[in-house]
């Protein structure tokens, strides 16, 4: 009938719009590399912001004590402590907790979202046992994990560039975060000092460095995303500073913001964007990331139903919500094996009220989700390539075909999104061919952010 007619043409259409064969791969691939110098050439020279991290310096072993660890950047944040016993005693223990934002916070005032963090992190601390071994002459020190667009002073302070991924707080761009996050400390009656500030993709390579010395770049697929790298401090020409002893300085990419013609964009991605908190900004991670992957399938099934009458004579409202489709909904739908696709089903029912969907109109909803999620997966894959590319990694180096280069990818999307992260290392595979492919490795670092941060904690600390 012309309704199946009319959803098919949307969806081919739709495919051929988010099409990324491996010539548009390497465009994308490309042009992040040519982004990657302009970012690092001067302030403001791309998209790119190429954030200097200050840390200049990854995590050697030899760090020991007792260190905290708070990570805020999504819809969660946690808190950790872990007891570092240096080379021989690594990691002897650690505790962590993780507590939701109320979403009323995400869009509040600085001093109550802080106010709540510093309150919960009190309380983390109060509940130290006694196998955690502090001297009572020092103050307890924490790594701070703020997982938004900062411009670090040092490697302790740095002030809000803005928010982004649903946070929408006055006032906090401009603001120093660790002066923010010590007044709230304060004001809880809490002793303890700020000794590094990073974000989640610093703390991932700190922490994968950690336990693997071929580690040279992080990328964070979460709720948003965004990748961290080890740069040649001679290579960024917007650092007027002394050269580090290591030679080296991490970047802190912001990728997230990368946009490029050569990127695959919909009629439903601009109407996202447009609708979003930030329009116009973050458009790879609109592309790409956990907060919206879903929200683009609504938009796509939304028109099925206004233009096809794919899901009855009427337009099922929910459809209209805004994000009420989140993307492990999707992912739950899209590893559907059963021969009926019950789970499409039944979560059509529970999501949008859609009862009693056909086999075929299930059928097409998979597609949907295969199309979004492969198309993130593989402009992800030519991001991390553009910065193998950076480092001249993405080919064979003479005389050194024994390099190792390893990737640390971590964030709720990648470990829990099967398809989407196969998708990604078959991409990165197709993109550097078999040989260059042999010696780089995608290892997912089990949340070695908190712990990269508590080690950048140990290694900046005052009593060193
Ligand atoms: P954050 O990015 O908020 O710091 P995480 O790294 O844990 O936190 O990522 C959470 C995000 O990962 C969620 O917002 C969601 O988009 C995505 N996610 C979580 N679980 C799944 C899943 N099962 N399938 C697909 N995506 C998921
Ligand atoms: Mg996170």
């Amino acid at each position: 009938s012309g309704k199946w007619a009319r959803a098919a043409e949307i969806v081919r259409e739709l495919e051929e719009k988010c099409a990324t064969p491996l010539g548009r791969m390497r465009q994308v691939a490309d042009a992040m590399a040519v982004e990657m110098h302009a970012g690092l050439a001067s302030d403001g020279g791309s998209k790119l912001k190429m954030l200097i991290s200050y840390v200049d310096n990854l995590p050697t072993g030899n760090e020991s004590g007792l260190f905290y660890a708070l990570d805020l950047g999504g819809t969660n944040f946690r808190v950790l402590r872990v007891q570092l016993g240096g080379k021989d005693g690594r990691v002897v223990k650690q505790e962590s907790a993780e507590v939701s934002i109320p979403p009323h916070l995400m869009v509040g005032t600085s001093d109550d979202l802080f106010d709540f963090i510093a309150a919960a992190l009190a309380k983390f601390v109060a509940s130290e046992g006694d196998t955690f071994h502090q001297s009572v002459d020092r103050q307890r020190e924490l790594g701070f994990t703020f997982s938004f667009p900062v411009k670090q002073s040092s490697i302790a302070s740095g002030t809000l560039i803005k928010w982004t991924k649903g946070f929408k707080i006055n006032g906090t761009a401009g603001e120093d975060v660790v002066a923010e996050l010590t007044r709230a400390m304060e004001r809880q009656n809490l002793d303890m000092r700020v000794t590094a500030l990073v974000n989640d993709t610093i703390g991932t390579l700190a922490g994968g460095r950690y336990y693997d010395n071929d580690v040279v770049a992080a990328v964070i697929l979460g709720t948003g995303t965004n990748a961290a790298y080890v740069e040649r401090a001679q290579a960024i020409p917007k650092w007027h500073g002394l050269l580090p002893k290591s030679g080296d300085m991490v970047i802190n990419m912001e990728w997230g913001n990368f946009r490029s013609s050569h990127l695959p964009i919909t009629e439903y991605d601009q109407a996202l964007d447009l609708e979003s908190l930030n329009p116009g900004e973050q458009i790879f991670e609109k592309l790409i990331s956990g907060m919206y992957l879903g929200d683009i399938l609504r938009r796509v099934l939304l028109k099925l139903a206004e233009v096809a009458a794919f899901f009855g004579d009427t337009v099922p409202p929910k459809l209209k919500e805004q994000f009420i489709l989140r993307t492990p909904v999707m992912s739950a739908m899209h590893h559907d094996t059963t021969s009926d696709l019950r789970v499409v089903g039944s979560k059509l029912k529970e999501t949008f009220d859609i009862h009693n969907t056909s086999l075929k109109a299930r059928r097409m909803v998979l597609k949907l989700c295969d199309i979004i999620a492969k198309r993130g997966a593989r402009l992800a894959a030519a991001g991390i390539v553009g910065i193998l590319k950076k480092q001249g990694r993405d080919t064979l180096q003479d005389g050194n075909n024994k390099q190792r280069t390893v990737i640390a990818l971590d964030g709720g999307l990648f470990e829990h999104y099967t398809i989407f992260s196969k998708t990604l290392v078959v991409a990165i595979e197709e993109l550097l061919g078999e040989e260059v492919a042999s010696t780089v490795f995608i290892e997912h670092a089990n949340d070695g952010s908190g712990i990269g941060a508590a080690l950048l904690a140990a290694s900046h600390s005052q009593y060193l």
